[in-house]
């Protein structure tokens, strides 16, 4: 559950209050801001002032250049991008490989038209996720502004108030809710495993990290198909963390399966570490599990 893409630069992020927060985003939206990516992935923006991982060029105008990193392995290069980029106008170097607070969201900023942040943070500590040392150990809601990509660190941990206005929002969407953001099995109730079915969703990601994850995860099934969910349909997925140190290919395998049988249709999640590194041999293992149609195949093939 942890992959947010979205940051506020420290010295753009402005007050904590709602009004100033607002009079912040104004500012930014009159600026002509450059954003610098590291890596081009689903999320990454694609108007006429972003650039993927490379040098400015001569016709380059900007009032401020915002690099923006989202792993930890990728600080280096955005540091030697930012040495060039200082030639165009002021640069802020951050984002969530900095362990940096995000702010209030900003539709289309950091992220594709489309995606939305509603709430930031977590109040659970797994050690593997960086999202509490970030946000800071209490999840807070965050005004909300339209999409339908839904990227929060933990939305079912938000307020019943808040998840219902998130849902509102979703209904007035053009395009069918995906939640990509992951969803904590534990928390699903029947009513709410109702009004997501409501909302009729392209995908949703639940979790299966560490051991205690698979109850939940075996009642949020049950839970879902009583609302009308079908069976292992690719809407309703599960991450399965794999590869941390002490993780087998066979434990992983039976994790994946586990929440197949659960309802799931299971996605390989690679552990790395801080400078992303992963376990030897991994990685080929992972590739099979998180394209669908491979796991699918292996899928098929288990239930005959
Ligand atoms: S539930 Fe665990 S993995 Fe998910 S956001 Fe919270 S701390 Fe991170």
């Amino acid at each position: 559950m942890d992959i947010v893409i979205d940051f506020f630069p420290p010295s753009v992020t402005v007050g904590s209050t709602p009004a100033t927060a607002q009079f912040g985003i104004r500012i930014m939206k009159k600026m002509k801001i450059i954003r610098v990516f590291i890596s081009k992935t689903n999320a990454t923006p694609n108007d006429d002032l972003v650039r993927i991982n490379t040098l400015p060029s001569l016709f380059d105008e900007a009032d401020e250049i915002h690099i923006s990193v989202t792993f930890t392995w990728d600080i280096a290069r955005a540091e030697q991008l930012a040495e060039h980029w200082k030639f165009v106008a002021p640069v802020k170097v951050g984002g969530p490989a900095y362990n940096e607070k995000g702010g209030d969201f900003v539709a289309g900023m950091y992220m594709k038209n489309g995606y939305v942040i509603t709430s930031r943070g977590c109040n659970n500590r797994c050690w593997f996720c960086s999202v509490p040392q970030r946000e800071g150990y209490e999840l807070r809601e965050l005004p909300i502004v339209d999409g339908y990509i839904i990227t929060d660190d933990n939305l079912l941990a938000c307020s019943e108030k808040h998840i219902n206005s998130v849902f509102e929002m979703l209904k007035r969407q053009p395009q069918r809710p995906q939640f990509n953001g992951g969803l904590e099995a534990k928390l699903l109730t029947q009513e709410l495993a109702n009004k997501l079915y409501e909302l009729k969703p392209v995908s949703m990601f639940f979790a299966y990290d560490t051991v205690s994850d698979y109850e939940p995860l075996i009642q949020a099934g049950k839970l879902l198909r009583e609302a009308g969910f079908k069976k292992n349909h690719k809407i309703t997925r599960c991450y399965v963390l794999i590869g941390y140190q002490g993780d087998t290919f066979a434990k992983a395998e039976k994790r994946l399966l586990q929440a197949w049988e659960a309802g799931f249709f299971p996605m390989s999640m690679l552990y790395r570490d801080q400078e992303g590194k992963t376990l030897k041999d991994w990685k080929l293992f992972q590739r099979q599990w998180s394209y669908s149609t491979v796991a699918g195949a292996i899928l098929k093939n288990y239930e005959k």
